[in-house]
C-alpha cells in the first residue's frame, strides 16, 4: 500500500505534509503535490498533518484514479522536502468538491 494525495489538495497546497514525512517522498505540481508510492514507507505520519484532509490511504476505495495520478506525476515534477507559504487564496478552496476537472494541472511546481 501506499498514501496518496487527492482531490483536496488542489489549489490548497498547505504544505504542511512535506515537513513530517521521514522519507521525502512528496513532488510539486503547479497547484498540487503527490506522494511517490514506491518511496512512502506507509508510516501515515502526514495523514492527519493535511489541514484539507487530502492524503489518503489507497487501501480506501474509490482511490484507483489518484494512485495513478500520484504514480505518474511523482516521475515528472520536482521533489520538495521544505514548506513554503501557500497560496493567497487556498483557504477560498478548501471545501471545494471535484477540484480536479475545474483546476488540476499537468504543470511541475518549483520543488526545492
Ligand atoms: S498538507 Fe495537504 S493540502 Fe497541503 S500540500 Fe500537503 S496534501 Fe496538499
Ligand atoms: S505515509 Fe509516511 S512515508 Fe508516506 S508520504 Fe506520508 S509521511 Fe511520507
Amino acid at each position: 500500500m501506499t498514501y496518496v494525495v487527492t482531490d483536496a489538495c488542489i489549489r490548497c497546497k498547505y504544505m504542511d505534509c512535506v515537513e513530517v514525512c521521514p522519507v521525502d517522498c512528496f513532488y510539486e505540481g503547479e497547484n498540487m503535490l503527490v506522494i511517490n508510492p514506491s518511496e512512502c514507507i506507509d508510516c501515515g505520519v502526514c495523514e492527519p498533518e493535511c489541514p484539507a484532509e487530502a492524503i489518503l490511504p489507497d487501501t480506501e476505495d474509490g482511490l484507483e484514479k489518484w494512485l495513478e495520478l500520484n504514480t505518474v506525476y511523482s516521475a515528472e515534477w520536482p521533489n520538495i522536502t521544505t514548506s513554503k507559504e501557500p497560496p493567497a487564496d487556498a483557504d477560498e478552496f478548501k471545501n471545494v468538491e471535484d477540484k480536479f476537472d475545474k483546476y488540476f494541472s499537468s504543470e511541475p511546481g518549483e520543488g526545492d
